[in-house]
């Protein structure tokens, strides 16, 4: 430098080191010990899928969101599926949802046959705006769907109240929100049916899994029809020959493993754990990120407890000399595994076949959208994967600020 000032590090994208050896990646699973013992005795036992194990780990996730019923799916996705097919949701019916979230929350809507419709999102949240969906309800609206983006519960009490006011069923789509809480009640508790993943980057995994959990018996019963062929398998038998069973709908085969389940079971023992880790790691970030100009935090509001699946800053691309696309490009290449959640759903090429070009009909989910770049976040970061994000992010932006 010419004018004596101490070389900034070069850039990784430029041919300098990168501030880490190794990748690190935005979600990691942790599986400990206990998780592979549980995990092998099941394999030596009787019952590789639908036995104890599945009973076990509904109870005990029911409980652990205070609801009184929680079903077991083979993914997320099949479990948003079960659940808009437990509202009875049919063929030209409506859903409101938000585009600013994994297309599972979307599509769930199409398998059933039923149109997504989409409502902008809140600016400080990015959780669906209450208003927003007001103005999207229509005599075909059927359910409200609302996303906990990157954990923070969206604006319950509002949904509730249109969807009472409309007769509406609401599904929440609480995948990134497992023991999040909203004024004082636990995410899982307060909507209709509320829907969890346990996909590997989630707060608990099964491999692959997901559960519905409700406080009514017939959705309930509705959605373990649906895992399982559409099949009752528990009509009067004494009425019936021995080997009656009855299929009353068209169900699938959506069931969750007792393998899955067995290690669901031993991952919840440290969902405590798992959201304390994630809370210090979000409030680490606050602090070390407060200072730099050139990001704006997630916000949170005074009445929720996020459980932080995922930690999205935006970008104040003003202060800047370099698109999102840069920035990004620059902190993968110095092995930070940044991502962007979400590309909004109806901008995907299969929806724009499907409903046409949306292009500006939710202006703040699609602005957000441009600025957006979420951090990695898993309960297994240490303190040193966190000082390199930071490392690298305050390298990166002061590279490119003007
Ligand atoms: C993870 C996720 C799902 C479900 O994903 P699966 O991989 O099918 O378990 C649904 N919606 C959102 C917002 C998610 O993040």
């Amino acid at each position: 430098m010419s004018n004596g000032a101490p070389a900034a590090a070069e850039l990784a994208i430029n041919g300098g080191a990168p501030v880490r050896d190794r990748p690190l990646p935005y979600g990691h699973h942790c599986i400990e010990d206990e998780d592979v013992q549980a995990v092998v005795e099941v394999l030596r036992s009787d019952w590789l899928t639908t036995g104890p194990n599945v009973r076990e780990f509904e109870e005990a996730f029911a409980a652990a969101v205070g609801a009184r019923y929680a079903v077991s799916f083979s993914s997320g996705t099949a479990a948003l599926q079960g659940a808009v097919f437990a509202a009875d949701v049919r063929a030209g019916d409506e859903g409101v949802t938000s585009p600013l979230t994994f297309c599972a929350s979307a599509n769930c809507l199409l398998y059933q046959g039923a149109t997504p419709v989409f409502a902008d999102v809140c600016d400080d949240t990015l959780t669906l705006d209450p208003d927003a969906v007001a103005r999207r309800i229509t005599l075909r609206t059927k359910v409200l769907l609302p996303v906990d983006y990157a954990g923070h519960p969206a604006e319950m009490d509002a949904i509730m109240t249109a969807a009472d006011r409309h007769g509406l069923v609401v599904i929440e789509d609480a995948s990134h929100a497992l023991g999040a809480t909203y004024r004082g009640r636990r995410v899982g508790s307060i909507a209709h049916m509320s829907v969890f993943s346990f996909h590997p980057v989630k707060h608990i995994t099964t491999g692959e899994g997901g559960m519905v959990t409700t406080d009514r018996p017939e959705y309930a019963q509705r959605l373990r029809r649906f895992r399982s062929h559409g099949i009752e398998y528990a009509p009067d038998r004494r009425r019936r020959e021995p080997w009656y069973y009855e299929m009353v709908c068209l169900g699938y085969n959506y069931r969750l493993t007792d393998i899955g389940s067995v290690l669901g079971r031993s991952q919840l023992r440290r969902l405590d754990a798992n959201l304390a880790a994630r809370r210090k790691l979000a409030k680490a970030y606050d602090v070390a990120l407060g200072t730099l100009p050139a990001i704006r935090l997630p916000e949170v509001r005074g009445d929720v407890e996020p459980a932080w699946h995922i930690y999205p800053v935006r970008l104040w691309l003003e202060r800047l000399t370099a698109d999102r696309a840069t920035i990004f490009r620059a902190l993968r290449a110095e092995n930070i595994g940044v991502q962007v959640h979400y590309i909004p759903v109806y901008l995907h090429p299969y929806y724009r076949r499907r409903f046409g070009s949306l292009q500006g009909h939710c202006p703040v989910a699609e602005e957000a959208y441009s600025r957006l770049i979420s951090f990695p976040l898993f309960h297994g970061m240490t303190d040193r994967d966190l000082e390199d994000v930071v490392q690298a992010l305050a390298k990166v932006v002061r590279a490119y600020s003007q």
